[in-house]
């Protein structure tokens, strides 16, 4: 492991939050469903001298001189990511999922051009259309709304898309548990000439490692994270058919970025590379065993379970429903406790997103610290014993204890 012992030479107070972070990973539970931890190579790729490089532009196509290396590092991510996911075609620069999802919708849509996305509380995520984002001011978004049982009516689906004619129609979660139909929604796009498009920046490790069925054989654009359960470093991805490569290149740059960040496209190729390895499927299915063992322990223990049941890397959980505790008290007294969850909004929560009325657990990153059932029924427990515990930092304290312990027996970084 790095011992950064020139940062720790040069900025002492830089270095002291650093370190403080390392022991916070590596002395507690990580289960915010979004979050991962990468590999000791990716880390190093991250922290390189092309950290150093300006390559605006693409392979063979740049503005600046001096990128015999930087076209090397881009097109092997290139390369390795459409083998992975059998894409037409890749654009690795984008610089987070947000600026992807920016990115795609600029390629495609004009001004004012209507979008039917996935709602916030209905699982959906802040960038498709949430009235805060500055897409949702440009274009024209209808949020759909999951049903009772957790599941999407794809009848109703398609009369909405019917009604509102969009030009693109927006698949894709962050706090959803249930598996899509994806040639139901692409049928319904075809249907009303609209584009499709799958961001599935929450289970793009999970498609990559066949635990899941793929949205790329079926979308017209799939947009990703690469730091979710694709275990790389923090960025952005859009996969395209061929007839939307020009445009999806050209919107990502200059249409909404500038210079690449390429250290980044370097850990890119590099996780993309681990990816491809045959332990990344094993990875992969025992994200989905774990969470299902999570979920049978919280079934056992009568917790109401959201969207019905899980079919993914993570679970949501009425907590208010299930012990009379907020999320965000919930998330305090986990916190207190060394496990990280997050508070969630839950389908037409009554309460507001700042304490609504339930959390969100995932299970990559304890799975990539080798943590199987056994330990998922374990974690159930304490979770349990935190929310019973009306908050009292005595019994916090105890928990916490004992996940030090377990976690001392899954180091992150040896
Ligand atoms: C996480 C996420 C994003 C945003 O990714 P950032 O890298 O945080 O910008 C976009 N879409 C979905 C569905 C996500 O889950």
């Amino acid at each position: 492991m790095n011992t950064y012992r020139s940062l720790k030479e040069s900025d002492k107070a830089a270095y002291d939050a650093l370190r403080g972070e390392m022991k916070r990973e590596e002395q507690g539970l990580e289960l915010i469903a979004s979050e991962n931890t990468v590999s000791p190579a990716v880390l190093d790729a991250l922290g390189s001298v092309f950290t150093n490089k300006y390559s605006e532009g693409y392979p063979g196509n740049r503005y600046y001189g001096g990128q015999q290396y930087t076209d090397i590092i881009e097109t092997l991510a290139i390369d390795r990511v459409k083998t992975l996911f059998g894409a037409e075609h890749a654009n690795v620069q984008p610089l987070s999922g947000a600026s992807a999802n920016l990115a795609a919708y600029a390629a495609v849509l004009a001004p004012g051009d209507t979008v039917l996305g996935m709602d916030l509380s209905h699982g959906g995520h802040l960038t498709h259309g949430h009235p805060v984002t500055l897409p949702a001011k440009v274009y024209r978004f209808v949020r759909y709304q999951t049903e009772a049982d957790g599941t999407i009516d794809y009848d109703t689906l398609e009369a909405l898309a019917i009604a509102e004619k969009p030009k693109l129609m927006l698949a894709g979660f962050s706090s959803y548990t249930r598996q899509l139909d994806y040639e139901r929604f692409t049928a319904i796009a075809k249907k009303v000439g609209a584009i499709s498009m799958m961001d599935m920046a929450h289970i793009a490790g999970m498609i990559a490692g066949e635990a899941l069925p793929s949205p790329v054989p079926y979308f017209d654009i799939v947009t990703a994270t690469t730091h979710k359960t694709l275990r790389g470093p923090r960025g952005g991805l859009i996969l395209c058919k061929e007839p939307f490569a020009k445009a999806i290149d050209k919107a990502v740059f200059p249409g909404v970025q500038g210079g690449p960040h390429m250290h980044m496209v370097l850990a890119k190729a590099v996780a993309f590379g681990e990816a491809l390895r045959p332990e990344f499927k094993i990875y992969a299915h025992q994200i989905l065993e774990n969470a299902k063992a999570l979920e049978a322990e919280f079934v056992s223990l009568g917790y109401a379970i959201v969207f019905g049941k899980t079919e993914n890397h993570m679970l949501l959980i009425d907590t208010v429903k299930s012990r009379g505790v907020s999320g965000k008290d919930a998330q305090a007294w986990l916190d207190l406790s060394g496990i990280s969850i997050n508070k969630n909004v839950l389908p037409d929560d009554p309460r507001g997103p700042l304490d609504p009325s339930g959390i969100r657990i995932g299970v990559p990153a304890v799975t990539t610290r080798g943590m199987k059932e056994g330990e998922m029924r374990q974690i159930a427990g304490w979770i349990d014993r935190a929310l019973r515990s009306g908050g009292k930092k005595r019994a916090l304290g105890a928990i916490r204890k004992e996940v030090k312990t377990l976690c001392k027996a899954f180091p992150i970084y040896r």
